[in-house]
């Protein structure tokens, strides 16, 4: 990043705490060695210097479990790391504060913005996202309908409420974007600062938002531990108790032989370890919101029309194609061919993940999966599975589920019941994805600014590809294979977004990453692996395309990895800046 100054010495500070001041025994730690705040929180009030040693002498690669609901996160658009992030970190700086004895003494806040948080901030909404996220919102549950009406409040007023309890100042310069200075850990920096009425520092945080919706300290890179969870339900999760999952694994070959072994499928292994956070009623009932975000922004998408937000003048393309779709429908005669209306299945594929990622880049609600950016591929891929691979009527009692609200009676064998089937199907569907994001995410990398966009929607592709194999029947290595498949044909993708929005080539890849999951999923599951009859062994393994990826991803120049100083961002002749997803 040409002429960008590299910030070095700024130290995060918390006077009172300094002064012997605990902030609050579950979120907060007091460093010893350089007078820090390690702002970590875990669900049993440890902080991750009582585990400190172990977190940074061990070789041994951490465990890829995470919780699923980290790989899944409900947040808005356009951006992942440059939306979802700063208004969790916000969140989190204002909630430090609301804990603490001085909260009453606080009269001003500020957060500087550093590197591409800085120089894209204002086309991907960072500076409203770090207003809500201090006002005590989190991107799953603000209020979008009122959202930009609230920061034109503040910016006019120059007050704003205080994790939700207190009006303080923060006028024009309480948000400046530093453009030419990056934080010395990651481009995506921001510090945040809490004064008293003497303007004295109560009070200072840096986070980095790294990716995914995730953020971090300082300490915290290189600690697992410290890393900050997606998603509202992951929050109570803490990456240092991954280790006690019944099944932790490291890449995929553990995952497939735990499973060999324990005669699991993936899902169901996924399940296993979501149960040491949560009951599995928790976990079905969470996935299920997951998927009722996503359909409820293919819904939105839609049925919404006009220009997105940016400069690109883009109008939305979903309706259109909704209405096309509906038109070639209702005049399909019965002499059409199979191979006719089969296409109509890609129409609406495409349909789907363009309404999803036009919802994204227009700031709307949308699950992170893994990434804002690939927002479109796994609700396509699971709308794919719930419309065409599903039975449309209950075998049993002939329910309709767009008709009816339930089955008319309940079956003694819910395998014939479709509205079983089709809740079953989502959560095995999310649990196996999830475990492929944990795979690419652990061995990999899920950021387009480590990767480039193989990272982004070559993962989401893989993780639809493998769930689809899982929910369909298919065998472990038909799974894998699926998984294996959809990334090998992303690999070396750039990402080169036009005008650093979410939009050009992003909204289109979405599409094609959907359509490389089905047919992966569809080759895998054709595959017998028996070449004396008719069937190949392959010869890559997932864990080979995943450790290929990264590589790379490391090898790739900076301009194709969410720079926009390559690729069709230079092709195409708009202004250029800096995008992220
Ligand atoms: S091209 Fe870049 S910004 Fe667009 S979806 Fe891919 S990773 Fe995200």
């Amino acid at each position: 990043m040409a002429g960008v100054r590299t910030l070095r010495g700024l130290v995060p500070i918390c006077a009172r705490v300094g002064r012997g001041r605990a902030l609050h025994p579950a979120r907060a730690v007091f460093s010893s060695q350089a007078g820090l705040v390690i702002d970590v929180a875990t669900n049993d009030g440890k902080t991750n210097a009582d585990e400190d040693n172990t977190a940074s002498t061990s070789t041994e690669p951490l465990s890829c479990a995470i919780s699923v609901f980290e790989m899944f996160a409900i947040g808005i658009g356009p951006s992942s790391s440059h939306t979802v992030g700063p208004m969790r970190a916000a969140e989190r700086f204002a909630s430090i504060l609301s804990n603490s004895d001085y909260f009453g003494a606080v009269t001003k806040v500020k957060c500087n913005l550093y590197g591409s948080l800085a120089l894209t901030g204002i086309g991907h909404g960072t500076p409203g996202a770090v207003m809500h996220g201090l006002e005590g919102h989190l991107p799953d549950s603000v209020d979008i309908e009122t959202y930009d009406a609230r920061v034109a409040e503040i910016k006019s007023t120059k007050k704003l409420v205080l994790a939700g309890r207190k009006a303080v100042e923060f006028d024009d310069d309480c948000l400046p974007l530093l453009k030419d200075q990056v934080l010395p850990a990651h481009s995506n920096g921001m510090e945040f600062f809490a004064y008293d009425s003497d303007g004295e520092v109560l009070c200072s945080q840096r986070y980095y938002s790294i990716g995914g919706g995730f953020f971090v300290t300082d300490e915290g890179f290189g600690h697992d531990d410290a890393l900050f969870a997606a998603g509202d339900l992951a929050s109570t999760t803490s990456r240092s108790h991954t280790d006690s999952a019944p099944f932790p694994f490291r890449n995929a070959k553990e995952v497939f032989d735990m499973c060999e072994s324990a005669n699991m499928t993936v899902p169901e292994l996924a399940m296993q370890n979501e149960l040491v956070w949560r009951s599995q009623a928790d976990v079905e009932t969470g996935l299920l919101g997951i998927w009722d975000v996503m359909d409820s922004s293919i819904q939105r998408g839609l049925h919404t029309t006009g220009v997105l937000k940016g400069g690109l003048n883009r109008q939305r393309r979903a309706p259109g194609l909704r209405q096309n779709l509906e038109d070639k429908k209702n005049s399909a005669a019965p002499e059409l061919s199979i191979a006719w209306h089969s296409g109509m299945l890609y129409d609406a594929v495409a349909m789907w993940a363009i309404a999803v990622n036009e919802e994204n880049a227009d700031g709307g609600r949308v699950v992170t999966a893994p990434t804002n950016g690939a927002a479109g591929v796994i609700p396509a891929v699971l709308k794919y599975y719930l419309e065409f691979v599903l039975p449309t009527r209950c075998r049993r009692c002939d329910f309709d589920p767009a008709i009816d609200i339930g089955c008319r009676s309940p079956h003694v064998d819910r395998k014939y019941c479709l509205a079983a089937q089709q809740r079953q199907g989502v959560i095995d569907f999310l649990l196996a994805a999830g475990v492929v994001g944990m795979l690419f995410k652990g061995g990999a990398s899920i950021s387009a600014a480590e990767v480039g966009c193989q990272g982004e929607v070559g993962v989401a592709s893989s993780m639809a590809a493998a769930a689809l194999a899982a929910v369909e029947g298919g065998t472990l290595a038909q799974v894998e294979s699926a998984a294996e498949i959809a990334m090998e044909h992303f690999l070396g993708m750039t990402c080169d977004p036009v005008d650093g929005l979410v939009q050009v080539p992003c909204i289109e890849r979405n599409v094609m990453g959907a359509v490389k999951a089905i047919t992966a999923s569809r080759l895998a599951l054709a595959n017998n692996f028996k070449p004396d009859d008719g069937g190949y062994v392959p010869i890559v393994t997932l864990d080979n395309v995943i450790s290929s990826m990264y590589q790379t991803g490391k090898d790739m120049q900076s301009k194709y990895k969410e720079t926009s100083l390559g690729g069709l961002a230079i092709t195409v002749q708009v202004p250029v800046s800096i995008p992220a997803c």
